[in-house]
């Protein structure tokens, strides 16, 4: 009796223009792999796309043989959701065109672009699309999802930039969604994730970005709880141009850290000020200035450089874990249980990652799109990073047991790209108030819950 996969293999072989990987390909173990190695699963086929045509047969064999089937773009999915067992995965990575039109500051991008690939093509003409903070991030999972990244407060969220999207929905059928165009769509694409279809290509605005200064720090001992509560009550107002983050963390036991710092827990803080140097020199020097911190650099970086300079901290076939959510207000507690919970981290790699939104995003209002939250500005996400099998129990639990510490003090609500894969009850909590027209626009046009691995909101009656 032949499987589902090799039915759908059977159907695309002679047609299909990309790859299609079987478990006995020699290239089956190096395209299975994903980004978070604790998500180690064999799909029976891998259907790595050429064109939309591609994309289209695929989801039309797929949706006849009633295969499981997910969707790759980067890979990135913390919660592992571009990768499944003994089904079907459509990797888009064969799919990377981007294209700019400089003078209108607008791009298309197809939906298996990494981060780094809008990136190199947009800086040839001085313009960014604004996104995360890892180049090697798949565009599709980060934008549909939402997405943000040091532009964030001066221009928005990733999906914030977006004015259309081509997708293949359920039926197979190529759609357009823009405000005039599906528009129902348009706004679900918006932050509602991988729910509606496989993007092939999105239309984004592009934004010009010069020059960039950077300044790092690290707060080490009774400075870690003092710089926090500098930081939260400085950002609701700073201006959009300054981004502030602050990662709690074990120092790198390098060469380039005072031997006092070495393994201690710290609080990093990464200033960020986007325009004229001279105009951030005043905030620059504020922020630094606070909490006694040690290694202060400043420096003025390329953006290429900016949005790269992390990827070594985060790669693909370590062992990734999280939890994260919003607080309205950071109280003084909540600060202490962070700093507490440092002492006893499993991991040096580990952090704590404190981010300000504000700024750009929540100036637009919450119905305009499907993104979760854009009234509570502080998001806390807690990502563990290992390395061995044989801790994972030991990292899991860490992480959880500090969120269920936070948990009474924050907001409802969570970032989906945040999310691990064992949060499904927390998906509606994602949306709140937009669940209902999401759960619409599902029923709509993907009624069989085709798009079902992802941060999943299933269509009526499923
Ligand atoms: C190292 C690292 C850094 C990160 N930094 C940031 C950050 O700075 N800012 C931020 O906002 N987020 C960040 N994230 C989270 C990131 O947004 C999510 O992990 C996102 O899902 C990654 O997208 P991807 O395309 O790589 O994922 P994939 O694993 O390929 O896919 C993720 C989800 O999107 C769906 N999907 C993928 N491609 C398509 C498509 N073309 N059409 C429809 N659905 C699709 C998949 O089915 C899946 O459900 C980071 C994640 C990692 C691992």
């Amino acid at each position: 009796m032949s499987t589902a996969p090799e039915e759908v293999f059977r159907s695309l072989k002679g047609t299909f223009r990309g790859d299609l990987v079987r478990p006995s390909d020699p290239e089956y173990a190096q395209a299975r792999g994903v980004w978070n190695a604790t998500v180690a699963r064999s799909p029976g086929l891998i259907a790595r796309c050429a064109d939309v045509p591609d994309v289209q047969a695929a989801v039309r064999a797929a949706a006849a043989s009633g295969v499981v089937t997910a969707i790759r773009c980067g890979g990135h999915s913390l919660a592992g959701f571009s990768t499944c067992d003994g089904g079907l995965v459509i990797d888009l990575s064969r799919m990377r065109r981007v294209s700019v039109d400089p003078e209108a500051r607008r791009a298309r991008f197809a939906g298996g672009c990494l981060l780094g690939s809008i990136d190199t093509v947009t800086q040839q003409h001085g313009l960014a699309f604004p996104a995360g903070v890892v180049s090697h991030t798949g565009a599709a999972g980060l934008v549909l999802g939402g997405g943000f990244g040091w532009l964030t407060r001066l221009h928005g969220l990733s999906c914030d930039n977006v004015e259309g999207f081509s997708l293949v929905t359920a039926d197979g059928s190529l759609l357009r969604a823009n405000p005039q165009e599906n528009s129902d769509l348009f706004w679900a694409l918006r932050g509602g994730g991988g729910n509606f279809g496989v993007v092939t290509e999105f239309e984004v605005k592009l934004h010009r970005v010069t020059s960039i200064v950077l300044g790092e720090a690290l707060c080490v001992g009774d400075e870690i709880p003092s710089i926090l509560r500098r930081w939260r009550d400085f950002m609701p107002d700073a201006p959009d141009r300054l981004k502030w983050n602050l990662n709690l963390r074990l120092a790198p036991n390098t060469e380039s850290l005072p031997a006092n710092v070495r393994g201690r827990p710290v609080a990093s803080e990464s200033v960020l000020w986007v325009g004229d140097p001279d105009e951030g020199r005043p905030y620059l020097d504020h922020v630094l200035s606070l909490a006694e911190p040690v290694a202060v650099t400043r420096k003025v970086v390329s953006y290429l450089d900016l949005q790269t300079m992390a990827d070594d901290e985060f790669p693909h076939g370590r062992r990734y874990y999280t939890k994260s959510g919003y607080f309205k207000k950071l109280d003084d507690a909540s600060i202490g249980q962070m700093v507490q919970a440092l002492g006893t981290v499993p991991s040096a790699l580990t952090q704590i990652e404190l981010a300000y939104l504000g700024g750009a995003p929540a100036r637009i209002a919450a119905a305009e799109t499907a993104f979760g939250d854009r009234s509570s500005p502080f998001v806390v996400n807690l990502l563990a990073n290992w390395s061995e099998l044989s801790e994972d129990a030991a990292n899991v639990a860490w992480i959880r047991n500090l969120f269920r510490e936070l948990r009474p003090a924050m907001t409802p609500g969570v970032y989906v790209n945040f999310m691990s894969g064992d949060e499904d009850d927390r998906v509606p909590e994602a949306y709140r108030e937009r669940w209902d027209r999401l759960v619409a626009v599902k029923s709509r046009y993907d009624a069989n819950n085709f798009f079902r691995l992802n941060q999943n909101i299933p269509p009526r009656g499923k």
